[in-house]
């Protein structure tokens, strides 16, 4: 992917704070692999990054530090 589908602005794989809506929760996960619009700021996700943030949105003791919301570390390792 190297386009936004929202503005069509250049999209660029960096690592995110990424936000991530889970059972009407929002969680914010540190040091995600994703793609970020240039533009806009819309971040994407590959499909296995965006299971592992499930997984870890789901094994909610993996939270390390509430600043003002919850936040996890991404992590790769099962
Ligand atoms: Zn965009």
């Amino acid at each position: 992917m190297d386009t936004c589908e929202f503005c069509n602005g250049e999209v660029k794989h960096q690592f995110v704070r990424a936000r991530f809506h889970f059972k009407g929760q929002t969680i914010y996960i540190d040091n995600v692999p994703a793609w970020v619009c240039s533009k806009c700021g819309e971040q994407y996700f590959d499909a296995p990054v965006y299971k592992r943030l499930e997984e870890i949105a789901r094994h909610r003791r993996r939270i390390k530090k509430t600043i003002s919301f919850p936040l996890a570390e991404y992590d790769s390792k099962v």
